[in-house]
């Protein structure tokens, strides 16, 4: 077994802008070895003072609507701006998939070569509250790095929007012309947390279905009640492929930024997300650890099977498992 990584060494690395111990850090904390976890923390910890700086911006749209397109073009345009930009992605992988949405090397080419931007594959994982967890905490990782615009992509499907909404400062859904068919895909709850459209792809013969698409979806939006006062979602339009309209996406970021930095919208998000955040670690880690404890595992196999053939009540037997790890 690898030695387990210093992490005092590596907390005084990252915010050097040393690129090896920033893929070293967020190698040690997407570690799904236990005797990791401790390093992992005391890393986290020391970095904390040194994250929150960035933009948090999360990405998500269907397959083939051109995510990684737009991000190369569009993190190469924010780069020219004088910022520095990470890019993660949130894809729990399934055995369909075969998991990182970012795994493939010829994606986001030109960016990834680029020393002001960093690009990190997906993170193994099975479960999306793992995946998620890693997720977060890379981000923060990056920003002690002085990445100042992070970017969390998610592919356009199940439940890790959400995930990935409740992560970051302002979501982006990402859409192709064609929109009546498309409306229709994509899930209401997803529209609903957008704090932008961009209808993606409005160039040569789509760009007048591209037009058509943002009226569809500024109606749509319009009989959604927005999520904050502060601030109405936008419908935008770009072409990912020739560069067009991506200063307007950016320069929306920056609005939303400024507006809602003002308000305090931002900052009250956060605090949100850090509360959802520690909730959702207790109840990760009091499972583990009732998964884990000999009364309850030795109770487990029989009260499963006594669930499943209904010879017990759910609520009854989960009554009895936590009675005997309690009690124990
Ligand atoms: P992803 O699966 O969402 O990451 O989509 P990709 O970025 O891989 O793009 C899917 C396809 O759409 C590729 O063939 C791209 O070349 C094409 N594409 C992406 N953006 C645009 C665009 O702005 N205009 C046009 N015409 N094609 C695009």
């Amino acid at each position: 077994m690898s030695p387990i990584p210093d992490p005092q060494a590596l907390a005084a690395l990252v915010p050097t802008g040393d690129r090896r111990a920033l893929a070293r850090a967020i190698t040690l904390i997407e570690s799904s070895r236990p005797d990791h976890r401790p390093a992992a923390e005391a890393l986290l910890e020391a970095l904390l003072p040194h994250a929150g700086g960035a933009i948090r911006l999360g990405i998500t749209g269907v397959p083939g609507v051109g995510k990684s397109t737009f991000i190369e073009a569009f993190g190469l345009h924010v780069i020219g701006q004088g910022h520095r930009v990470a890019v993660l992605a949130v894809d729990p992988s399934s055995p369909i998939s075969g998991g990182s949405i970012l795994g493939d090397k010829t994606r986001m080419e030109e960016l990834s070569r680029d020393q002001r931007a960093f690009i990190r594959p997906s993170p193994s994982g099975r479960t999306l509250g793992g995946v998620a967890r890693r997720t977060r905490e890379a981000m923060l990782v990056c920003e002690a790095a002085g990445f100042d615009v992070v970017i969390v992509e998610t592919v356009g499907v199940g439940q890790s929007e959400t995930a990935v909404a409740d992560m970051v400062d302002m979501f982006l859904l990402l859409l192709a012309p064609g929109a009546g068919d498309e409306l229709q895909g994509i899930k209401k709850g997803i529209v609903e947390l957008a704090d932008a459209i961009v209808v993606n792809k409005a160039d040569g013969d789509l760009a007048a279905a591209a037009d058509r698409a943002m009226r569809d979806y500024r109606n749509a939006l319009h009989l959604l009640r927005p999520a904050s006062p502060h601030w109405r979602p936008p419908v935008l339009r770009c072409s990912a492929a020739t560069g067009a309209g991506i200063d307007e996406v950016w320069a929306t970021i920056r609005s939303y930024r400024h507006l809602m930095g003002e308000a305090g919208a931002i900052a009250e998000r956060r605090a949100r997300q850090a509360l959802a955040w520690m909730w959702s670690e207790i109840s990760q880690s009091l499972i583990e650890t009732f998964r884990a404890h000999p009364d309850a595992r030795d109770l487990l196999p029989e009260l499963e099977r006594a669930v499943a053939r209904g010879e017990i009540a759910p609520a009854a037997a989960a009554r009895r498992l936590i009675r005997a790890f309690l009690t124990a």
